[in-house]
């Protein structure tokens, strides 16, 4: 393996095994076990694949499944009702409604019904706010996954140049409020972004969640920068079916100093944090104070 590939699938391996310890701590202390409720609507087949990973995760480290399997057909109010009943469920302390829903049922509606303390996607408007302010909150997976990444190249991004392609609420955005934690200067680019090209070629760091395969190219980014590919898009190339990322990966291998392959990159990061946020939520839940999520990665 090159020296220049970030190991997502390595470092949420470890991550997970620090989850399942601060678990068993925790049981060890409280008698009590984490519980992640997943709530599946319909027959999404990558959101069933997603479900099912994310299932099987969370028995291996140790912490209670807890599974809602719903019709397509599900109204509005019955979502509403389980959310309540899980929100008031003291045998779990994450909540996790997959996206996306059928197109009957306001998503926003369902995701803000989940108590804020139980939010592990980390999408309720209470966290949002608080992750936008500076103050401990539940944060999304997936850019809490890229920015531990980032944090094991570099703690600190001052006077560096970090661009986030795409501006979903899911990724870009609090991507873009991490990276300003760690007090990078950030620009975020989008479908409307006039020469793209150009804003890629100053950056020192790139976070590429568009969901266009291979965008990027080895010409917009700069000798030596880093590169976090969350893009996840399935292709057909010499008859097979594969996975590539928004970045052209052995395009753009040679020139930049680090990369996240796909799969194998930010991926495996999204369920390890995952986890990592059900063990925050619980603490509280179970009366006890949260550790530093650094005292946890360390
Ligand atoms: P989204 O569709 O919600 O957002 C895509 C963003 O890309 C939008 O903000 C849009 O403005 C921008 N965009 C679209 N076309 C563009 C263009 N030509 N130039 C610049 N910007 C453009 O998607 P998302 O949920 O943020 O996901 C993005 C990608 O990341 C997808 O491939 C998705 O599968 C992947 N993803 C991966 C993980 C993971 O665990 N690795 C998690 C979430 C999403």
């Amino acid at each position: 393996m090159s020296n220049k590939i970030i190991d997502g699938k390595l470092i949420s391996s470890e991550i997970r095994e620090k989850v399942k310890k601060f678990g068993s701590q925790l049981k060890n202390k409280t008698g009590k076990v984490p519980g992640l409720a997943v709530v599946l609507v319909g027959e999404n087949p990558a959101s069933r694949v997603y479900v099912k990973n994310k299932i099987e995760k969370t028995i291996e480290v140790g912490f209670n499944s807890i599974e809602h399997k719903l019709s397509e057909k599900v109204s509005e109010n019955e979502l509403i009702d389980l959310v309540d009943k899980l929100n008031n469920d003291e045998n779990v302390q994450g909540i996790l409604v997959q996206l996306p829903l059928p197109e009957h049922v306001n998503s926003d509606k369902i995701l803000d019904r989940i108590k804020p303390e139980k939010d592990v996607d980390g999408f309720h408007a209470n966290n949002v706010g608080k992750l936008w302010s500076g103050l401990n909150s539940l944060v999304p997976c997936t850019p809490l996954g890229c920015s531990i990444l980032i944090k094991k190249i570099s703690k600190d991004l001052s006077g560096k140049h970090a661009v986030i392609i795409g501006r979903s609420n899911i990724v870009g955005k609090p991507m873009a409020a991490l990276l300003l934690e760690m007090n990078a200067t950030v620009t975020i680019c989008h479908s409307r972004t006039k020469d793209l090209e150009s804003v890629c070629k100053n950056a020192d760091i790139i976070v590429a969640a568009v969901g266009i395969p291979e965008m990027v190219k080895s010409n917009w980014i700069k000798e030596g920068s880093i590169i976090i590919d969350v893009g996840i898009n399935r292709i057909e190339r010499d008859a097979k079916k594969i996975l590539v990322g928004d970045v052209d990966y052995d395009d753009c291998l040679t020139k930049c100093s680090l990369i996240t392959p796909v799969p194998g990159g930010v991926g495996p990061m999204t369920i390890a944090c995952l986890l990592l946020n059900t063990l925050l939520a619980s603490y509280p839940q179970f009366n006890q104070p949260t550790p530093d999520l650094s005292s946890i990665l360390e």
